[in-house]
């Protein structure tokens, strides 16, 4: 596991933002730790038609916190 900063994909709402009550993230939310090996799609309008895979330490300038981050 890894720790999440704010600002980073695991605590964005767009992170896997098409399954977005999926365990997996809800428990990086409410935990603020990852696996090391966990990658996600970004639902971020200019990304998502691109499929961009990010993991939850990755970021970007899109970020906008996930509702219970
Ligand atoms: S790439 Fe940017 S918009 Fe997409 S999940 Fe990460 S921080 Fe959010």
């Amino acid at each position: 596991m890894e720790h999440v900063h704010n600002g980073q994909c695991g605590l964005c709402s767009h992170f896997g933002e098409n399954h977005s009550t999926a365990p997996a993230l809800v428990t990086i939310l409410k935990s603020h730790e990852a696996p090391l090996n966990m990658v996600d799609e970004c639902g971020h309008p200019k990304h998502a038609a691109l499929h961009l895979k990010v993991t939850p330490i990755s970021g970007c300038d899109g970020f906008s916190p996930a509702a219970s981050a």
